[in-house]
């Protein structure tokens, strides 16, 4: 049975290969940053609020003074 790298789809021939399952050290790294591109891509619902609202917040805490 013929194992085939995951990221270039080409038979890994080395038994002794040491970036198994990936054919080379390349592709292990092009796969790894397919996962680190796939987490940049998730929505972020942080939101900061604006500058405007937190003048708006400050000023209503110091009207008590
Ligand atoms: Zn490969």
């Amino acid at each position: 049975m013929m194992k085939r790298c995951p990221t270039c789809n080409q038979p890994v021939e080395r038994p002794d290969n040491p970036h198994r399952p990936f054919c080379s050290e390349r592709c292990k790294l092009i796969d790894f940053g397919h996962w680190a591109d796939e987490d940049y891509r998730m929505p972020s619902q942080e939101e900061r609020p604006s500058a405007e609202e937190v003048g708006q917040q400050r000023a209503g805490t110091d009207e008590g003074d």
